[in-house]
C-alpha cells in the first residue's frame, strides 16, 4: 500500500476566484507546482480531490473541467509534479443541470472521492495526508481515516475554529512543503 497526498485544488493548488472552469481563470498559487514535486518526491501518490458544483451549477461543463484539467496537468509535468489521479465531483443538489442534480456521497465533507481513490490504487489512508482551504475538506480526509490533516490558504482564520481535531495549519502550500516535508528532496 502506497501513502498518498490528497489535494483540494481550488484555494490550495491555483487561485480561488470562484467557480474556476477554463484556462483564462488557472493561476497557480505561488510555490504550489514545487510543493506538489517535493510530495511526490517524497514518495505520496498525489490524488486531486475537487468539487465541481459549477457544472451542476451550468457554469461549465464537464468537457470545460477536463480541458482545464489536462491544461494543468502539462503544466505541472513540466515541474515533475503532475497529479498521480484526479477525482472531481460535479454534483450538488440545486443544480439546474438535472443530469447532475443530487447529493452525491462524493461531495466533500462526504469521503466519497478519497474512498474511491484508496480502493483504486491501494493507498494507505492512516499514512497518507490531506491539504484543503476549507474546514470540508478536511472533514471528508477524517471521515475517510487520512492520518494527517491540513488546512492552507485564505481563510485559515475564518476555517481554522472548524477543523477536526489534529489538523495543522499553514499559510500555504509551499510553506507545508518546506516545514514538513524539507527532508533533502
Ligand atoms: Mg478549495
Ligand atoms: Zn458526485
Amino acid at each position: 500500500m502506497r501513502r498518498a497526498a490528497f489535494l483540494d485544488r481550488d484555494g490550495v493548488v491555483n487561485i480561488d476566484y470562484g467557480y474556476v472552469g477554463r484556462t483564462a481563470d488557472f493561476h497557480f498559487v505561488p510555490g504550489a507546482p514545487q510543493a506538489l514535486a517535493r510530495l511526490k518526491k517524497l514518495g505520496f501518490f498525489t490524488v486531486l480531490v475537487t468539487n465541481q458544483s459549477g457544472i451542476a451549477r451550468g457554469y461549465y461543463t464537464v468537457q470545460d473541467f477536463l480541458t482545464l484539467t489536462a491544461y494543468m496537468q502539462r503544466r505541472l509535468t513540466a515541474e515533475n509534479a503532475a497529479f498521480d489521479a484526479v477525482y472531481f465531483c460535479p454534483h450538488h443538489e440545486d443544480g439546474t443541470a438535472a443530469e447532475f442534480r443530487k447529493a452525491c456521497p462524493g461531495r466533500k465533507p462526504a469521503p466519497g472521492m478519497i474512498l474511491a481513490a484508496a480502493a483504486e490504487y491501494d493507498l494507505d489512508l492512516e499514512h497518507s495526508i490531506l491539504i484543503g482551504d476549507h474546514a470540508g475538506d478536511l472533514k471528508a480526509g477524517a471521515a475517510a481515516g487520512v492520518g494527517l490533516l491540513y488546512l492552507v490558504g485564505a481563510h485559515i482564520e475564518t476555517e481554522g475554529a472548524k477543523l477536526p481535531p489534529g489538523a495543522k495549519i499553514y499559510k500555504d502550500l509551499a510553506h507545508l512543503a518546506a516545514q514538513e516535508f524539507c527532508k533533502d528532496a
